[in-house]
């Protein structure tokens, strides 16, 4: 990766150069090294990223950071300090900007902190990554209170709070010039907001519930121009479904839930990610984009069912 610096200069010997040979050239360079230098479509822009010191927040970290985001990786604990640092420096030693914060967004005094410390360090948050989120599986009739609360305190009361600062912060500074909206939210919904899924009915209940908070502060904030939408992420290999991919045969039998017949990497969500977070969507509001292989298509029909 360059810097910023190296890719101006780069940038000028092309619009100076007149030799189309030696601009072939340069792009097939640039090409090979993956670097869009003159299109970061976040530029200057301020993300919160919720649960990023692993998987898919991680993987929305880096690439919003790589569209030219300054992005704040956001861990729950001190015992996951130490990845959320990893993440930060990767960030930079690829020539982005970002820093680490712990806190709960199951706690709404932390939460209030997180947005007030940012917005002191920043100046403002134009853009949160709602993707925070667990499990805590159990048969229906055996799950604890305690299971129900915790995995929707984290999955959904963590987002409404999350939600409602950004959508503060958004209010508060009005379009600003860096986008075409005062402020984007991207919810890390999943398929199962609509698939059912036996032994993980909170889970469950806590994605149904995310995807109607979503439509509905989409349709109560559209007309202040902040933009509120989900991802629905199939099944990507993180940490969370970790049993679902660590044999072959697990790997086997997830495969067949999936038409594209791959697991998916945190990558394929991130630019999703990027792509929502931009004003090349800027149209796109209240909706979910499911980002899974085919996995809602009914994949038991594939062979006539
Ligand atoms: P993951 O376990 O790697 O990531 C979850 C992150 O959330 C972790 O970094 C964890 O530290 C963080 N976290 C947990 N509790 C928190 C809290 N109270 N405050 C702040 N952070 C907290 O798993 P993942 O797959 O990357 O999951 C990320 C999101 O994507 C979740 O919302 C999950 O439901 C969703 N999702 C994942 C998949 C998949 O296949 N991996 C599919 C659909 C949806």
């Amino acid at each position: 990766m360059i810097t910023d610096f190296e890719a101006s200069l780069i940038k000028k010997m092309f619009e100076l150069s007149q030799l189309f040979p030696l601009q072939f050239y340069w792009k097939l360079i640039l090409t090979h090294k993956n670097i869009i230098i003159m299109d970061k479509k976040l530029k200057d822009q301020i993300a919160i990223v919720t649960g990023a010191s692993s998987g898919i927040g991680e993987g929305c970290a880096k690439e919003l950071a790589k569209a030219g985001a300054t992005v704040v990786v956001n861990y729950p604990l001190p015992s996951a300090q130490a990845m959320a640092e990893q993440v930060v420096a990767e960030i930079a030693k690829a020539g982005g900007r970002a820093i680490s914060y712990q806190c709960d967004v199951s706690k709404e005094d932390q939460v209030k902190q997180m947005f007030g410390d940012v917005i002191r360090q920043f100046g403002t948050v134009d853009i949160l990554i709602n993707n925070a989120g667990l499990q805590k599986d159990a048969p229906f009739t055996e799950m604890t209170l305690e299971q129900w609360n915790f995995v929707l305190g984290v999955n959904l009361t963590g987002q409404f709070l999350c939600a409602r600062e950004a959508i503060k912060e958004f209010l508060r500074r009005g379009v600003n010039g860096k986008s075409k909206a005062a402020g984007k939210i991207i919810c890390m919904s999943s398929v199962h907001e609509v698939i059912p899924w036996a032994g993980h009915a909170n889970y469950a209940a806590s994605k149904g519930g995310v995807m109607l908070m979503m439509k509905t502060i989409a349709q109560e904030f559209a007309p202040k121009k902040i933009r509120i939408n989900s991802i629905a992420p199939g099944a990507i290999q993180t940490p969370i479904n970790h049993d679902a991919w660590d044999t072959a045969a697990h790997l086997q039998s997830l495969l067949k839930l999936i038409p594209e017949k791959r697991i998916g990497q945190v990558e394929d969500i991130g630019k999703a990610a990027v792509w929502l977070a931009s004003d090349d969507s800027d149209y796109v509001n209240g909706t979910t984009l499911f980002v899974d292989g085919g996995m809602t298509l009914y994949p038991g029909f594939e062979d006539n069912g």
